[in-house]
């Protein structure tokens, strides 16, 4: 019988609950259980596919081609599991689904009510994960803060579960804040008593709770949140920030709380995370640094690009090193110019994105790679900026330009392609999830996959127009990556360059932080390699320690998300 684990977050939201969710999985897994996951989103929208990056970051893909949270992101990364569609409820999915049942007679005359139609339908989508998982237990993080109006029927859901499962399959975890005041230099346990005092008032209470603090948790402090909140002292967690997200698991089991967990649903195997922490200590010391320059829309939100920010970093631990981010705005490339804004990366990457907004400067840092010869990774629209690009500067064709951007343009090189899902509404017109594409031998990608077929994640609605890609090819610009029916091109790359590499799907989807993924792998290799040539615009090998790291690892040394 699957056990459950439940999440709920107290005080104030971005805390880091997916990443706390995700480091309890990683611990469970490591003590040779079977994990499931899944985060329930009170919000009314039915998928975060159509939300702005500004209010939602990134929008993560899940293999079977769910646009769902950011935070399964982190699951896949930390656990390492394949998630699907059954991982992310939202609360727009749930009412849906009641009122489409009620106009389908399916409640056969009755009342319904939020108890029961609406939590026993929240309580069947937690069943499903675990029948589809087979897992042993499962992890579910409630989305929100405890006394959101939305969150109330999760919250009545899951404390249902209690019942219908035994207390003893079921545990449930509290997140909170202790807000450090300077003036007295202490940490305050007030609101973590509120925000406890709210949940037993919805009749769930913790078992457990982990204080988030940006400085140490002392006993004291732990003993008088047990006696207030009537959890055993063991059970109160402190979780300070940390200097990476990957070192939360450690965390937390350092302090027994993973021993706690494992004796509430009387698990007996030890865990081993040593591998794990392998990783982590390589990730504290690296031998050197490499510079990346992100060219995109929402630079100034990089939880829009979380994926890509992991990605790099993974890779970057491949290769012993420690990447550093430049965000570049790409309207700033078009006042400023490419060179002075990109001249001190080592590599270039243009993510995904949709809309206009930024384009020619994201087709100036494609046009200033290939020039200057410095590594490039088009991840979607990013592939599409360097086709773009290529026929505008190589074929010569001025106008070139995407369907998307240009409708009148003469030569549409990125378009969508007939016989695809009908253009029009915002929904349900994407490609979405893995497809297969098949790699041409000996391209750079086929050696970095060092494999003849591949699988990945896709989300767009433009191709590369077939109409132009023997020309494209002739002149250089190689489809190292078709559909394996050679309809469609999914990689590019420019020919007798060290890296210049796009991909019509996301590779950054599938990187783990001990499994880079290849493309990006290679990608930063190249880029350390250029540091090793000491090419002109590269920066000498830096003494990482002494560099003036700017935005990124600040976003990475925090948890979790900026919601
Ligand atoms: N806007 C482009 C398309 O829809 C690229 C999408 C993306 O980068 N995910 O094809």
């Amino acid at each position: 019988m699957t056990q459950y684990v439940f999440v709920t977050g107290g005080v104030v939201s971005s805390l880091g609950k997916g990443i706390v969710v995700a480091s309890i999985g990683r611990m469970l897994k490591s003590r040779g259980v079977s994990v499931g996951v899944m985060k329930l989103d009170p919000y009314l929208n039915v998928d975060p596919g159509t939300m702005s990056p500004y209010q939602h970051g990134e929008v993560y893909v899940t293999g079977d081609g769910s646009e769902t949270d950011l935070d399964l992101g982190h699951y896949e990364r930390f656990i390492d599991v394949e998630l699907t569609a059954a991982s992310n409820v939202t609360a727009g999915q749930i009412y849906s689904d009641v009122i489409s049942r009620e106009r389908n007679g399916r409640y056969l005359g009755g009342t319904i009510q939020t108890v029961p139609h609406v939590t026993n339908l929240i309580k069947e989508r937690i069943h499903q994960l675990a029948d589809e998982t087979g897992a042993d237990v499962v992890v579910v993080e409630v989305g929100g803060t405890v006394g959101d109006i939305e969150g109330l029927p999760f919250l009545e859901a899951i404390r249902q579960i209690r019942n219908d499962v035994g207390r003893d399959n079921a545990s449930y975890v509290h997140l909170t804040l202790l807000p450090y005041l300077g003036s007295t230099h202490e940490l305050k346990t007030k609101p973590t008593q509120h925000s406890v005092q709210a949940l037993r008032g919805i009749g769930i209470q913790p078992d457990a709770i982990i204080c988030r603090s940006d400085h140490e948790v002392n006993v004291g402090l732990r003993e008088k949140i047990s006696l207030y909140c009537d959890v055993p002292v063991e059970a109160v967690i402190g979780l300070e920030t940390l200097d990476s997200v990957y070192a939360v698991p450690l965390r937390l089991e350092e302090q027994g709380f993973g021993d706690f967990l494992a004796e509430r649903l009387g698990i007996t195997n030890s865990p081993d995370l040593s591998a794990w922490s392998d990783m982590v200590d390589k990730l504290r010391d690296p031998k050197r640094s490499v510079r990346i320059a992100i060219v995109g829309k929402y630079v100034e939100l990089p939880d829009a690009y979380l994926s890509v920010i992991e990605a790099l970093r993974h890779a970057a631990l491949a290769h012993d090193c420690e990447v550093k981010i430049d965000w570049i705005k790409a309207e700033d490339i078009e006042e400023e110019g490419a060179d002075h804004l990109l001249n001190r990366a080592s590599g270039i990457v243009v993510p995904g994105g949709f809309g206009e907004r930024g384009i020619e400067g994201m087709i100036a840092a494609a046009h200033y790679a290939r020039e200057r010869g410095v590594p490039y990774l088009g991840l979607c629209l990013g592939m599409q900026v360097m086709v773009i690009e290529y026929a505008r500067f190589v074929l010569g064709l001025e106008d070139a330009n995407s369907s998307e951007f240009d409708p009148g343009s003469e030569n549409q090189v990125i378009a969508y392609l007939p016989g695809q899902r009908e253009l029009g509404a915002t929904g349900g017109t994407m490609r979405l999830g893995l497809y297969p594409c098949a790699l041409k031998p000996g391209s750079i990608a086929a050696r970095a996959y060092d494999r003849d077929l591949v699988n990945e994640r896709h989300r767009h609605r433009y191709e590369l127009n077939n109409d132009y890609r023997d020309r494209l090819e002739k002149a250089g610009l190689i489809s190292s990556g078709t559909a394996p029916d050679g309809s469609l091109v999914e990689i590019s790359e420019v020919k007798d360059h060290l890296f210049m590499l796009g991909t019509q799907f996301h590779p950054e989807f599938a990187s783990r932080p001990d499994r880079p993924h290849p493309l990006f792998r290679e990608f930063v290799g190249a880029a350390v390699d250029t540091l090793r040539e000491g090419a002109q615009h590269t920066m000498p090998l830096e003494d990482s320690a002494a560099d003036d790291a700017s935005s990124p690892s600040d976003v990475v040394a925090r948890l979790g998300i900026s919601r």
